[in-house]
């Protein structure tokens, strides 16, 4: 179904675990290596939705921080109906950072589906942020908020579900 396909772009600062999420979304392979990825990866992924009971196509784009690049950026978000705010459990800088992206988003992209994840959850002894802070932040920016372990793909697939749900809704 041509209808049921949908652009997300992954955002938030580098290290959060982007390239990771996309990467495990999209095949399910998770490397512990480092990667700065040059120039746009695009993956693809069809997917079973539950809540829609339809397979949606979903598209990723994978910048590995070539963002900042205007032509890069305009191209990034051109047409996306989606888009996750990732940050990490262990960088605050990160968790900081996430009103900032949101308003990149609505910049780029007006108000589309959009949701919080807090990334690394299987650091949570390492925590910079505690848990009431974040859900204070998820409300605050009117944002639903997942929390995720790419390592060992926890909610992960939940994350893109709900986004393709939103995104239909909207
Ligand atoms: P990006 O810069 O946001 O694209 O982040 P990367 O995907 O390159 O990930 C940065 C680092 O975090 C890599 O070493 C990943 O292996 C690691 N990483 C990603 N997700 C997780 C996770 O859920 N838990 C842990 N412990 N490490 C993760």
């Amino acid at each position: 179904d041509f209808d049921r396909e949908i652009k997300v772009v992954v955002l938030g600062n580098g290290g959060v675990g982007k390239t990771s999420m996309i990467r495990r979304f999209c095949k399910g392979v998770f490397t512990d290596e480092y990667k700065k990825t040059i120039g746009v990866d695009f993956l693809e992924k069809a997917q079973f939705v539950d809540a829609l009971q339809e397979e949606v196509r979903f598209m990723l784009w994978d910048t590995a921080g070539q963002e900042e690049f205007d032509a890069i950026t305009r191209t990034y978000y051109r047409g996306a109906g989606a888009a996750v705010i990732a940050f990490s459990t262990t960088d605050l800088d990160s968790f900081k950072a996430v009103s900032g992206w949101k308003d990149k988003i609505i910049a780029e992209c007006g108000d589309i589906a959009m949701c919080l994840v807090q990334n690394k959850v299987d650091l949570i002894d390492r925590a910079v942020v505690s848990p009431e802070d974040v859900e204070a932040m998820a409300r605050q920016l009117g944002l639903k908020l997942y929390r995720t372990c790419v390592k060992e793909n926890i909610n992960v697939t939940e994350v893109f579900g709900y986004l393709a749900e939103l995104h239909h809704k909207k």
